[in-house]
């Protein structure tokens, strides 16, 4: 199984990512893209908003996607689409 986050194109409200769970990525990929999924994605689409896949983790377990659900207002951190430079390759020089 794999977790996976979404990173919203916008904030939407104060949501500006999902976190889901799926044993086919691709499949759950497609799914959201038509919007016949999880009901905060429909309303992103509805607002005319985007997202983008922004990180996996493979082999997660279940109640690692609860821990991000729950605390994902507090560690943005996750996301490197958000915040690169906790991603970036190779020893920091700064
Ligand atoms: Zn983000």
């Amino acid at each position: 199984m794999t977790v996976y986050l979404l990173h919203f194109s916008e904030p939407f409200k104060h949501a500006k990512h999902y976190t889901g769970y799926t044993d086919d990525l691709p499949r759950r990929m497609q799914e959201h893209r038509r919007g016949n999924s999880a009901r905060l994605i429909q309303v992103i689409h509805a607002a005319g908003l985007t997202w983008q896949l922004a990180r996996t983790w493979p082999g997660a377990p279940r109640k690692f996607e609860r821990y991000l659900k729950d605390s994902y207002k507090n560690a943005p951190k996750l996301c490197p689409i958000c915040y690169p430079k906790n991603f970036r390759e190779g020893p920091a020089n700064e």
